[in-house]
């Protein structure tokens, strides 16, 4: 290849290339980026539309040109027939021109002439054409007009068309000339122009609406079924599946997708069904319990003037049941209780079972609290009924609590947590009870009253003791302490537990003339014991936060040990975590200054509070007490013994001794010991009991090492 042509290749290449690399970038954004289907069927038919008329634009001139160029020939063809005939009789050329001149003057005709002899223009009906001459480039027919080059020398334009020349015979004259004729090209094409706009306009309203019927059409087979059939997928498979399209590769798809979903829906509410049932009883559980109530709860809000009735329902000592006759009997006893609740319950209750021995009620459209207190002792009763279950004739009791929606509670958590404690009321007051919420608050209210008024006036009477249990060092087996813990004995309640009257106290305020007189007592006996010549060791007291936030409460202490003459060596206070935890810098100056005094500090219940390390660096603690619920488990084989290991490695750490309490067996008063433990307080060890019963103790309490065979011996002491 030549330069000049390989440059030109190379010039005819780069559009080329542009083409492909618009193309490629074309592909490529209709194939990563989403166009939806409409879309590309929108472009592609628009494409379509945009050839279609452009064909039609080519066809259009195509047929212009050549009926054109048929209509310029047989004007030529017309005038040439006239000048043959008149070249048969002509005699002389000049024969010719009137007959040159009259056809010249026909419509759509620019001129005629005749060559001579000499080749050149004889007689032409355009005076400057004569004497030149003409040059054809295409062979002549005789007769017949062909289509030549526009004669320039004639005034033409070359390329353009409308010149046409044939042969003629002067039979006369025996010679052959040549004829020109000039058709008026531009004078036909502007008579024919009007034609192909029609032709073009009829054509582009075909393609467009042949375009839009098969755009319809594309619509109705393809787009709208496949367009249903995402909207479907997308769905999840809502609406019908036959929506997605006819019986066709689309409609296979979309049924089959159906399925898929129908079965995954199926599942998926089996699972929730499942989930919510309890698998015993077939009755919902305590979650489906909860959603329920939940909603009858929405319900009634819509209307004004409903209520929705809780009721709790409690089997009383199942456990036995399950003891004595085995879980199968337990089971049976379970179903039983279902199949009663559900009988009784009316339309539109809902029965659950919320617990092991525990069911629940929910009453959507109960009219007041005597109606939900009479359907529960309905279901009490039904439950009561004697049957027989094996060889056994049985007759089960059982207990109900009850919350009305919107009095007792306006959520469901707080509705089921009231209902919980009106059925621990119900269980005080015994078998076959039902309790309404409001009567077991009322009934609380009284209670704390009367223990109030009650713990008053034994403190002013001297009803109250204080109770000691040991305190024994691990390694050597002595006794090298006690707790005081406070006693009441109620002149009609009998005994009444710590538990119940010191939070009344704390509320009321009696817990500070209540500490007082625990110091004072404990105080005294402690020296009393030291007079009598026994061991000496230190009694710990318990004081509450309300004591701890007491300015006075240093300057008591000291007082009641100058009182009595004890050291203050002797003496501890028993702190809980959360206690301590709670305005930390006041606590913090106190215990410092009673731990200035020389008074030891011991943290109770250690681990059931969230103390914070860098805090329990800075309480002047003498012990820490690990609590019971800790040491429990504390010989399980298990990893019961972690959390008493990481107390004990903390309180060492910090160069504090460690108390465990609550020890109950030689198991684990041998793990604690192994665990490098201080001291335990426990049964094992010796109960709480009356200071003449401690006396006693403290006196057999071995000097030296405790030996094992005596351990569990040491452990007597009276009932607390
Ligand atoms: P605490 O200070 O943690 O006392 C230990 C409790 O555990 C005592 O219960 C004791 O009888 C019990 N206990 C001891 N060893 C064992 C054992 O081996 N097994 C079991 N299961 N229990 C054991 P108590 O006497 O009923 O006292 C309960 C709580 O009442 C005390 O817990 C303390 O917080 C408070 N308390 C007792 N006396 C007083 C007091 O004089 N003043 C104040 N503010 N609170 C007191
Ligand atoms: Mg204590
Ligand atoms: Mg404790």
């Amino acid at each position: 290849m030549e330069p000049g042509e390989r440059e030109s290749a190379a010039g005819a290449s780069v559009p080329l290339a542009r083409l492909r690399a618009l193309v490629a970038s074309l592909r490529e954004a209709v194939s990563n980026r989403f166009l939806s289907l409409r879309a590309k069927v929108v472009s592609l038919l628009t494409l379509i539309g945009a050839v279609l008329v452009a064909l039609a634009g080519i066809y259009t001139i195509y047929d212009f040109r050549t009926s054109l160029d048929l209509q310029a020939w047989s004007r030529a063809a017309g005038v040439g027939d006239a000048i043959i005939y008149a070249a048969r009789n002509a005699e002389t050329l000049t024969d010719l021109e009137p007959v040159i001149d009259a056809v010249a003057g026909a419509p759509g005709l620019k001129g005629a002439a005749v060559t001579g002899p000499d080749g050149l223009v004889a007689i032409s009906s355009l005076p400057s054409w004569k004497g030149k001459p003409l040059s054809i480039d295409v062979p002549l027919k005789k007769n017949e007009p062909v289509a030549i080059a526009q004669q320039k020398r004639l005034g033409g334009y070359g390329r353009y068309p409308g010149d046409y020349a044939f042969a003629i015979d002067f039979p006369r004259m025996g010679e052959r000339a040549t004829v020109l004729v000039r058709v008026d090209v531009d004078q036909l094409a502007s008579l024919n122009i009007a034609d192909a706009w029609n032709l073009m306009m009829w054509l582009v309203i075909t393609a467009i609406l042949a375009i839009l019927s098969i755009s319809l059409l594309l619509h109705r087979i393809v787009v709208a079924p496949i367009e249903a059939l995402r909207h479907f997928a997308e769905s999840g498979g809502k609406g019908k599946a036959e929506a997605a399209g006819p019986d066709d590769e689309i409609g296979a798809v979309a049924r089959v997708l159906s399925a898929s979903f129908r079965a995954r829906s199926e599942g998926e509410a089996q699972l929730i069904t499942l989930a919510a049932t309890d698998g015993l009883t077939g009755l919902g559980n305590r979650s489906h319990f909860k959603s329920r109530l939940m909603q009858d709860i929405a319900a009634c809000e819509r209307e004004e003037g409903r209520s929705v009735g809780v009721m709790i329902l409690n089997l009383d000592n199942f456990k036995d049941v399950n003891d004595t006759l085995g879980h199968d009997a337990g089971d049976r006893l379970l179903q039983r209780t279902a199949e009663i609740l559900r009988g009784c319950a009316r339309d539109g209750d809902t029965v659950a079972r919320i617990g092991g021995d525990e069911f629940g009620v929910i009453m959507p459209d109960i009219k007041n609290a005597d109606d939900a207190l009479q359907l529960a002792s309905r279901l009490v009763r039904a439950v009561g009924t004697p049957f027989r279950l094996g060889a056994q004739e049985l007759q089960q009791a059982a207990c109900v609590g009850l919350t009305l929606y919107p009095q007792d509670g306006r959520d469901a958590d707080v509705l089921i947590k009231n209902a919980d404690l009106a059925l621990s009321r119900a269980k005080q007051e015994g078998a076959g009870a039902c309790v309404l919420y409001r009567h077991e608050l009322h009934l609380r209210a009284i209670e704390r009253n009367t223990i109030e008024r009650d713990l008053r006036t034994a403190l002013a009477r001297n009803q109250l003791m204080l109770f000691y249990q040991p305190k024994v060092d691990i390694a050597t087996g002595r006794v090298v302490g006690a707790e005081a813990l406070i006693r009441w004995r109620h002149e009609e309640r009998g005994f009444v537990p710590p538990s119940l009257f010191i939070p009344v106290a704390e509320r009321s305020g009696l817990v500070v003339p209540l500490t007082k007189w625990v110091l004072d007592e404990a105080c005294r006996q402690n020296r009393e014991w030291q007079d009598q010549g026994l061991p000496k060791i230190g009694v710990a007291v318990n004081v509450s936060a309300i004591d701890l936030r007491r300015t006075d409460l240093t300057d008591t202490i000291a007082n009641t040990l100058i009182r009595h003459g004890l050291s203050p060596k002797f003496l501890e206070l028993e702190v809980t975590e959360s206690m301590v935890m709670q305005d930390v810098d006041v606590v913090i100056g106190t215990l410092r200054r009673l731990r200035s005094l020389g008074i030891g500090i011991g943290i109770d219940d250690f681990g059931t509070g969230y103390s914070s390390l860098a805090y329990l660096k800075r309480f002047p603690v003498k012990r820490l007490k690990i609590d019971r619920s800790f040491v429990h488990d504390v010989a399980d084989r298990r990893d019961g013994d972690v959390i008493p290991k990481v107390i004990i490695d903390l309180a060492h750490a910090l160069g504090v001794k460690v108390v465990a309490e609550g020890v109950e067996t030689a198991d684990q008063y041998e793990r604690l010991q192994a665990l490098g433990c201080d001291e335990v307080q426990g049964y094992f060890a010796g109960r709480p009991m009356p200071a003449a019963e401690f006396e006693v103790f403290l006196r057999n309490s071995p000097a030296g090492g405790l030996r094992r065979a005596e351990r569990p011996a040491a452990a007597g002491g009276s009932a607390a």
